[in-house]
């Protein structure tokens, strides 16, 4: 039995870099912010059968809300819970955002940002490093842990500055058994981690 003194996973993520593990059903998963303002890519995969995924149209249907935070059920493409938020000291977290990839930095921002580390390259660099039978058609769209993306009352999105701060935290209790994929946020070009990338924490160990 392990606890949050001695968790099964502790590890800290760096700065733009990806990190893949498996929680087990009844496990706690927390991500920490260690320096506050960071936008942490993620997404969960049945770990037996993959093709069931987290779903953003499911999980904003279900709890008629486009932000995550306490109480949140991520649920699956097959409307399953797979996972429900139980501690949040940020305060909200981002459905719709997606990742950033080589092409919305080329889009967004300007064609000489096309070579620039992304979301989107950090999850297909974990998914070549790992053993899942998983590739570019099996990335749907990710929650973005600790980032602001207010929806304006006339419905357009903004990538606004953080409300997150350094020792923030997201902790989730795992109703079945999760691949965690994460693209610790690598993005220079926009205020979702405050222009400078840094590095989070992640943790998980068994329910009392
Ligand atoms: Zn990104």
């Amino acid at each position: 039995m392990s606890n949050a003194e001695h968790p099964t996973i502790d590890t800290v993520v760096p700065a733009g870099e990806p990190w893949m593990g498996v929680v087990r059903r009844g496990q706690v998963l927390r991500i920490v912010d260690l320096k506050g303002n960071q936008a942490v890519d993620t997404l969960f995969y049945n770990a037996y059968d993959t093709a069931e995924h987290y779903s953003a149209q499911d999980t904003i249907q279900a709890q008629r809300s486009i932000y995550l935070t306490t109480g949140s059920q991520l649920r699956s493409n097959r409307g399953r819970p797979m996972l429900t938020i139980t501690e949040d000291t940020c305060g909200r977290h981002d459905t719709l955002g997606g990742a950033c990839s080589a092409e919305s930095n080329t889009v967004r921002y300007a064609i000489d940002k096309r070579h620039m580390h992304s979301c989107r390259d950090s999850f297909l660099l974990a998914l070549s490093q790992h053993d899942d039978g998983l590739d570019k058609r099996d990335l749907p769209s990710n929650i973005n842990f600790f980032m602001n993306v207010p929806v304006t009352p006339a419905g357009q999105l903004e990538f606004a500055d953080g409300i997150s701060a350094a020792g923030r935290h997201v902790q989730m209790l795992a109703q079945m058994d999760v691949l965690v994929l994460i693209s610790n946020c690598p993005q220079l070009n926009n205020p979702c981690n405050a222009y400078d990338p840094t590095p989070v924490r992640v943790m998980a160990w068994d329910a009392a």
